[in-house]
């Protein structure tokens, strides 16, 4: 498989923004792990059926599609339950990016993983970039974007890793502050660096 960069960042940070310009200007194939952990739960698929099997048919909306809401109830409430959904869709998870990363055709790859620090994914991909903003900046943007009070950013930005954590993983690091960034200029460096990494590697 040809390279593959991973990219991590807080909530708000620009992960989505940074992997749709380096597809949008260099067309770059894109995996995203929210995407993959909807996939592998989509009707007929064997984590759905599992699921059912596991919860009863209850979990399911009218229309046979995972009630998530009725799923996060379930597993705020019986720890139980949570370690179960994880080692039932972790795998499936992982499996599924290796299968959309192997179906790439660009030079390298990009594997976009919100958690990868938090669930130690780094062996996913060669190479870790971090998309890294203050913590003003994750407050300010959330909740101008999803219209949430700035105590639920907060709570959120708990649960995450720190910020300082996640730069230890870095190779490359792409810093989102300043109203624009300057993005393209930075994506455009980091290409040039991953086509030279690639032919290095050929
Ligand atoms: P999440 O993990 O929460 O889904 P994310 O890391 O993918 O978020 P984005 O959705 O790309 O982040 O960006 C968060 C918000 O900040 C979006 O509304 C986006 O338009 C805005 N944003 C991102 N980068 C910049 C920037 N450099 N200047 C101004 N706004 C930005």
């Amino acid at each position: 498989m040809s390279l593959v960069v991973a990219i991590t960042g807080g909530i708000a940070s620009g992960k989505t923004t940074v992997a749709n310009l380096f597809h949008q200007h260099f067309g770059i194939h894109l995996v995203d792990a929210d995407v993959v952990a909807r996939q592998v739960v989509e009707p007929g698929t064997q984590g759905l059926t599992q699921i059912v099997e596991h919860f009863g048919r209850s979990i399911l909306n009218p229309d046979g599609t995972l009630d998530r809401a009725a799923l996060r109830k379930k597993i705020f409430s019986n720890s139980q339950d949570k370690e179960w959904i994880n080692n039932l869709l972790h795998p499936l998870i992982r499996q599924e990016m290796q299968h959309q990363l192997q179906l790439s055709t660009s030079p390298y790859s990009l594997l976009v993983v919100p958690l990868l620090v938090e669930n130690d994914l780094q062996h996913m991909a060669n190479r870790v970039l971090v998309v890294d903003v203050s913590e003003q900046t994750q407050i300010n943007r959330t909740m101008t974007r999803d219209r949430v009070p700035e105590s639920q950013v907060r709570s959120i930005l708990k649960a995450q890793a720190e910020r300082e954590a996640r730069l230890a993983h870095a190779d490359d690091v792409i810093n989102n502050d300043a109203e624009g960034a300057q993005l393209l200029s930075q994506i455009t460096k980091l290409h040039q660096k991953y086509l030279a990494l690639c032919s290095e590697n050929r």
